[in-house]
């Protein structure tokens, strides 16, 4: 281990929380000063569109209790230097640091204006605000992007009981993260549920009448709407790092083993890596488990030094239930060459398909088949060949 006294964590959060906990069981004795723009203790985001939306308000992740004193809350990083190795506070007051782990996480994108009635979904505050605006009993729900968070929206809101419209710019919605069969089920299992899905189409701006009246489409219709969700995915929060010299583009870049200069490591959605298992793809991932286990790594390889840092290779793996189904993925079906369907079928709404490029497994997506999404991630993690399987 080498010699660092103090450590900056910027980022409260899951990836944060955990690279504070292992600092600590891995013995580190030094200072650890983590710094959050939120003013809770940190917090599972999953819930937020799901069980928070009906009642859930548990969402406190374990160990959240046990952060000190060092935990400034409510505070902003609003500039890095690195040269320097100090962090400029938005208060103005400035912290040194031997070692940074950089947690920002990611915001979502919005449109140009977002009138009264428009939510978009990533705090505590955007899930309490959504609740009663839903409870509130607003006839027409609008939500704007097919997305996991798109389609976790409109299968609670159909299960609160209201009108749900989903517009989705793409043919079949989150074709690009389960490829285009399961996308297509995706699409008869929303309308099957009763949510009004229109396809191929974009937002173009809102109807205001003191809050939201409508939708504007780019097909030139409008849409009657009182409440507008948009789910249209989000940006890395790496504002703060602009003058820093970190090579930011889409995310922190770092190497193999999440260093983003030789004392910085980054984690989590923020963090964009080259994955040693897709023949170093650079990429970026919005997932729970990603965010924890490379909080974890991030701060053991910040502690090893990048001479003794090990890469971060783990599968990308996401669960989600819209209208009763469980969807999973894992691996990155989105850079297959070919796919095979090795369970069920999408008419059973049961199924599991194999995603290969050049005949070597790189992903799996399951409907209501989670046994296959063990083998099927098993198989891609060991880099199995597609005719494997079939
Ligand atoms: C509604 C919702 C549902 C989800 N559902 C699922 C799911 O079902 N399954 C799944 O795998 N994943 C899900 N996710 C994704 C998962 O929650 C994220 O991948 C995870 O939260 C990422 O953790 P993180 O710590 O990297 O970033 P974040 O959780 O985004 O946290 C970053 C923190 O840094 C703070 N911050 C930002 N900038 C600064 C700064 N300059 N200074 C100080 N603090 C700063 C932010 O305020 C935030 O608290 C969901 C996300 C949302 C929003």
């Amino acid at each position: 281990m080498r010699t660092l006294n103090t450590i900056a964590v910027v980022g409260a959060s899951l990836a944060g929380l955990r690279a504070v906990q292992t600092l600590r069981k891995e013995g580190f004795a030094g200072d650890i000063t983590l710094i959050g723009a939120e003013h809770h203790l940190p917090y599972n985001r999953p819930p937020l569109s799901k069980s928070m939306l009906r009642a859930d308000d548990e969402i406190t992740l374990p160990g959240a209790e046990d952060l000190g004193d060092q935990w400034l809350k409510g505070r902003q990083a609003v500039r890095l230097n690195a040269a320097g190795r100090r962090l400029t506070l938005d208060d103005g007051s400035e912290i040194g640091y031997d070692g940074l782990i950089i947690a920002t996480g990611a915001r979502p994108r919005r449109l140009p204006s977002h009138p009264e009635g428009v939510h978009t979904l990533r705090t505590v505050e955007d899930s309490l605000a959504l609740r009663a605006e839903l409870r509130a009993g607003h006839e027409h729900v609008v939500v704007i992007g097919g997305g996991f968070i798109g389609g976790e929206v409109a299968s609670t809101a159909r299960a609160l009981g209201h009108d749900v419209t989903l517009v989705d710019a793409s043919p079949y919605p989150m074709t690009n993260v389960l490829g285009a069969e399961a996308a297509r089920w995706l699409a008869h299992h929303h309308r099957d549920n009763g949510v009004d899905l229109v396809s191929k189409t974009r937002v173009t701006g809102f109807e205001v009448d003191g809050r939201v009246t409508g939708v504007r489409l780019s097909d030139g219709r409008t849409l009657p709407a009182d409440l507008v969700i948009a789910g249209m995915g989000v940006i890395p929060n790496t504002g703060w790092l602009e003058s820093s010299g970190l090579t930011l583009s889409d995310g922190v870049v770092c190497d193999e083993t999440l260093f983003a200069a030789p004392n910085m490591v980054a984690a989590g959605d923020v963090a964009r890596w080259p994955h040693t298992l897709f023949g170093g793809e650079l990429v970026r991932v919005e997932h729970w488990a990603n965010a924890s286990d490379q909080g974890a790594l991030a701060a053991l390889n910040l502690l090893a030094g990048p001479e003794n840092a090990k890469p971060y290779a783990d599968l990308p793996s996401f669960a989600t239930h819209m209208h009763g189904a469980r969807i999973q993925t894992a691996g990155l079906p989105h850079l297959a060459d070919a796919s095979h369907i090795v369970t069920g079928s999408p008419g059973e709404d049961r199924f599991a398909i194999a995603f290969a490029r050049n005949g070597v497994l790189v992903g799996a997506v399951a409907v209501n088949a989670p046994k296959d999404l063990i083998r099927l991630k098993r198989a891609t993690a060991a880099a199995d060949r597609l005719d494997s399987l079939t």
